[in-house]
């Protein structure tokens, strides 16, 4: 497994690559990987891509200082699991080659805005698309990879893609989950027991609330469940909303649709969908 450290040797590798004739996939993170990451770089290797994932915690995503330097990261162990796991390249961007002009984003997207994580972390995509912008053009993947546990983030991607005009496919995965059913999270590094505990009881509630909804979505009433499941430990709800997972409107049907929830353990941001057909 090849770690290159700065755009040259990236570039160096890509001539490498080319020259082979492999296709690329790319999978962008932000470090501290787990089997939700490795689940993208699996998708990869299956369709026998050289598989590139990138690993930089990027500061213009964050909407609060003190969650960007207090984000986890463990480079060794990232880097071991990775090499476990058939990677052929990580990339370590510097900053100042993403970023040549300080910390500044453009708004590139404007579909599937100012709802669900939009709404409550402005600016947040903007600094998505801005990095994710800067790894397309920088590796032309063939491939690249995200998971539906972002699905709006993956949705902006997507589209992102067509305005940029790159003939890159980029690829959804499904959600890996953890026992109690929510996926797994690299902020859950920060998780206390009595943290999990709460998240276990508020998942707990969240799969009843499912079962209700699939057997008679009618009879919902999602504000009367945020207060339900505020009761069990979680500190504040961002949004609890079913959404058609084409268009991302309001869906007051199963089909096509998505539950999509937003909420504080402590002082913890997490999120999730869970499919409705
Ligand atoms: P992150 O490092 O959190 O920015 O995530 C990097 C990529 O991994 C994104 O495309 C995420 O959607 C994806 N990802 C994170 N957690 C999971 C999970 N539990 N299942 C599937 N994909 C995930």
């Amino acid at each position: 497994m090849k770690i290159l450290r700065n755009i040259k040797e990236l570039n160096n590798e890509l001539i490498q690559i080319r020259k082979k004739g492999l296709q690329i996939g790319l999978i962008p993170t932000m470090g501290s990987i787990h089997k939700g990451h490795l689940s993208l770089l699996k998708k990869s290797n299956n369709l026998k891509l050289y598989s590139i994932v990138t690993i930089y915690i990027n500061p213009t995503q964050f909407n609060n200082k003190d969650d960007y330097l207090k984000y986890p990261k463990d480079r060794k162990k990232d880097i071991l699991k990775l090499k476990k796991n058939s990677c052929d390249a990580i990339f370590f961007p510097k900053q100042k080659e993403i970023y040549p002009k300080g910390l500044k984003t453009e708004k590139k997207v404007k579909k599937f805005r100012n709802i669900l994580c939009d709404k409550f972390r402005p600016g947040h995509f903007d600094g998505v698309t801005t990095v994710v912008e800067f790894f397309l053009k920088t590796i032309h993947p063939n491939y690249a990879f995200f998971g539906e546990k972002d699905f709006q983030q993956f949705k902006i991607i997507d589209t992102l893609n067509n305005v940029l005009k790159i003939n890159t496919t980029i690829y959804p995965c499904p959600s890996i989950r953890m026992k109690n059913s929510f996926s797994y999270s690299s902020r859950f590094k920060f998780f206390s027991s009595q943290d999990k505990k709460n998240l276990k009881i508020c998942v707990h509630e969240i799969s009843l609330l499912i079962k209700k909804i699939k057997k008679d979505i009618k009879k919902i009433n999602l504000e009367k469940y945020k207060s339900i499941i505020i009761k069990k430990g979680v500190k504040s709800i961002d949004y609890l909303e079913i959404r058609n997972e084409k268009n991302l409107s309001l869906s007051r049907t199963s089909y096509n649709s998505r539950l999509f929830i937003a909420l504080y353990i402590g002082n913890i941001r997490v999120i999730d969908n869970f499919v409705l057909y």
